[in-house]
């Protein structure tokens, strides 16, 4: 976009072109000069197509556009997004300035069966979508040469709408890839599972430096039973996750192939992907010579990153169901059915061993990572069997998660750092050692921020509350009441993530009376809004959202207690800015890492967390409390209880009274020192530009060296 050619004023045509360039690629979604143009074309359609570019465009009237087209000062901002765009694309980023940049075919192809990037694109479940959205985002920011590869939902995960008794209703919307901005590579492929060809096609979205491929089987072509391949995530029976986790291995390194993209290194992203490594040990697989020689060689170039702490949650399928599945994937391999079926066994010969899909990518990855500190040596003792040596000898390390630091920072709060200490988030690099400074600023001007943060958020959970309370038919009393919930001045608890049991929601209600007295105190009253989607198979998980959304309606909580429904990466950034207090209770050790927590600290929040996941790396007894300590109970009861008990002693003699010994204007000063030294402590490391340069570091770059030998 030369300057010479900027003129005032433009035709609708070429602006609606401009537009959709600048829409076709999701560096929007991060950077300001990118959303905020699209905010501005109409913003209500902004809201009602959940912040969706091109959703908004379609919906934006030619009259406005018109009148947008002869605005300069919108033409401007429209090509300024553009030009910053292609200034972030053409610089040397962290990568290419270091001197592991002279890697010699250096590619890594990253694969997950989620993404998590933008709320408008709802291909995410929960937070290993996040992480890998995340992961991109940074790759791309630190120049990391990586392509991913998933799966493209034509359902997504699902909508989450509650009926009048609490129970969940699942939507499952038809999406538009068009409207995501997906471009049509225009390539297919014929992915073999079972004995037939199953064909898909491959879509390309641009995050950033990055491309991401995603698979869809949703064609003619195909038998109905395999249109449905792609339908939705996590969704099923164990035979069509099979499948999916076929497709998304096997097809995967098979676009890559029919696109012409080489790659050196393969990182699975959690257990769903490990057929890619088989498939890629028969691609450079020659008949008469031992398949093992094949597997070796690409064991030394795949990285595998686990997050399943319990034994459970690991994908195990029947081996005969998979040996049937795999039949045509491993026509040429040489393999027997037993072989076939040992490579997700433990113990070669078991027949009672069922596959397991973590089993298969330990055997095939020689970098393995847990995803906290803690995770990882849970996570040694959980495969010591697997690797026949005692667990302090297990080679899987840890790389903490992080989050992307411009996806979930709030514009405001961004802007306050950026004046008060010169913090720059658009410099490229895995260092954010600019947070070290929060403490310097003034405190009577954080905590207008702070207020300025949980004002917006009440007002929109309040709006929220009212869409929910009209589509339930709850009557004119009812949808106005909610502008009178919550309170913009009080402390507020946030609880937003997936409502898996092992999360426990509920447990801040455990002596529902005790809250109620911590809650409803007239001198230092406390609010929690909640949010978050159980599977539509967990019924424990769903039980748990009607118990909270039942627990806001009793009389004992006077309104202090919302649910907010279909909690999404938007509801998730107002709540991180708005909350005061994160609230965090699984049972230790379930939570391999967790991410939310560190999202309000980019914002001066403080974590109230069992010492689970990241958080025992980052607690240091001010920026945040400890729920008990790392005593477990084998007793589920009596943990809760411990647990609770602990929690409301907490909230009672530590955070309240904190919050509320405010000076003669109404600033807490032993707050905010502790809000302050959260921001200091917590963004600098828990971010995931540090976590990809870890990575890279640790396990793209050695992985991509020994490959060869
Ligand atoms: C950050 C985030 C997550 C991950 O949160 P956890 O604390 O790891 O459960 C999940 N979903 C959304 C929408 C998020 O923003």
């Amino acid at each position: 976009m030369s300057r010479s050619k900027q003129s005032p004023s433009i035709g609708v045509d070429d602006l609606v072109g401009h537009l959709r360039d600048l829409a076709s690629n999701l560096w929007w979604a991060w950077n300001e000069e990118g959303w905020s143009v699209f905010q501005s074309l109409d913003p209500n359609e902004w809201r009602a197509t959940n912040y969706s570019p091109l959703g908004t465009l379609e919906r934006t009237s030619h009259a406005r556009l018109e009148v947008l087209a002869c605005d300069p000062i919108f033409v401007k901002r429209v090509y300024d997004g553009l030009a910053a765009r292609a200034a972030y694309l053409g610089e040397r980023a962290w990568f290419q300035r270091g001197a592991t940049a002279k890697q010699e075919g250096f590619r890594v192809a990253y694969f997950c069966s989620e993404y998590g990037l933008h709320e408008s694109i709802q291909q995410y479940a929960g937070g290993l979508g996040i992480l890998a959205g995340d992961h991109l985002k940074s790759a791309s920011d630190l120049g990391i040469p990586l392509v991913a590869i998933g799966l493209a939902y034509r359902h997504g995960y699902y909508i989450q709408q509650l009926s009048r008794d609490g129970s969940t209703q699942v939507l499952y919307p038809e999406y538009d890839f068009n409207r995501w901005g997906l471009e049509d590579t225009h390539r297919t492929i014929a992915c073999p599972i079972g004995s037939r060809l199953v064909t898909a096609r491959i879509w390309r979205m641009w995050v950033g430096r990055v491309p991401l491929y995603l698979l869809d089987t949703d064609l003619k072509a195909n038998a109905p039973e395999d249109r449905r391949l792609t339908e939705g995530l996590y969704k099923g029976e164990p035979l069509l996750r099979l499948r999916q986790q076929i497709l998304l291995g096997v097809g995967g390194v098979l676009a890559l192939k029919a696109l012409g993209e080489r790659v050196s290194v393969l990182h699975l992203n959690e257990g769903h992907a490990a057929f890619a490594a088989v498939q890629r040990a028969l691609d450079v697989h020659s008949p008469g010579q031992p398949i093992q020689d094949s597997f070796d060689a690409v064991r030394r170039a795949t990285v595998f990153t686990t997050h399943t702490p319990v034994s459970a949650g690991h994908d195990r399928y029947n081996s005969e169901m998979v040996v049937q599945e795999l039949s045509g994937v491993m026509a040429r391999s040489g393999l027997t059915p037993m072989q076939i079926a040992d490579l997700g066994r433990i113990k070669a010969g078991d027949i009672k061993e069922t596959f397991c899909m973590t089993v298969l990518a330990l055997r095939l990855a020689e970098r393995v990572n847990g995803v906290s500190k803690l995770h990882g040596e849970v996570s040694r003792e959980m495969w010591k069997e697997f690797y026949g040596v005692p667990a302090a000898k297990v080679p899987i390390g840890s790389i903490t998660n992080g989050v992307h630091v411009k996806t979930w920072i709030d514009p405001d709060a961004e802007r306050f750092w950026k004046d008060e200490i010169a913090l720059r988030l658009t410099k490229q690099a895995p260092t954010a050692t600019g947070w070290r400074h929060a403490e310097d600023v003034s405190p009577t001007k954080f905590w207008a921020l702070r207020s300025r943060l949980r004002h917006r958020m009440v007002h929109f959970v309040r709006d929220r509350l009212a869409i929910q309370c009209k589509r339930r038919g709850e009557g004119q009393g009812a949808v106005a009441e909610t502008y009178s919930l919550l309170d913009e001045d009080v402390l507020t608890i946030g609880f937003a993530r997936r409502f898996a049991t092992y999360k426990r929601a509920p447990l801040v209600f455990h002596d529902a009376d005790r809250l109620a007295r911590i809650l409803t105190n007239t001198d230092r009253p406390v609010q929690i809004i909640f949010a978050g989607k159980a599977h539509p198979r967990d019924e424990d998980g769903q039980v748990f959202v009607r118990q909270i959304f039942e627990l806001t309606r009793d009389a004992r909580f006077g309104g202090r207690v919302a649910l907010i429904e279909e909690y999404d990466m938007h509801v998730g950034r107002m709540l991180v800015a708005g909350c005061d207090v994160w609230l965090n209770t699984p049972i230790r050790p379930y939570e391999a890492s967790g991410t939310s927590g560190m999202k309000p600290t980019l914002h001066g929040g403080l974590n109230l967390s069992i010492l689970d996941g990241w958080w025992p790396e980052a607690s240091d007894g001010i920026n945040g409390w400890n729920i008990g300590g790392t005593e477990t109970f084998a007793d589920t009861k009596l943990q809760d209880a411990s647990d609770a008990a602990n929690l409301y002693r907490l909230l009672e003699e530590s955070v309240v009274p904190q919050f509320y010994e405010q000076d003669a204007a109404g600033i807490p000063h032993g707050w905010i020192a502790r809000a302050l030294h959260s921001a200091a402590t917590v963004p600098p490391v828990f971010n995931s530009h540090r976590m990809v340069a870890e990575y890279t570091r640790k396990a793209y770059v050695p992985a991509h060296q020994i490959r060869g030998s």
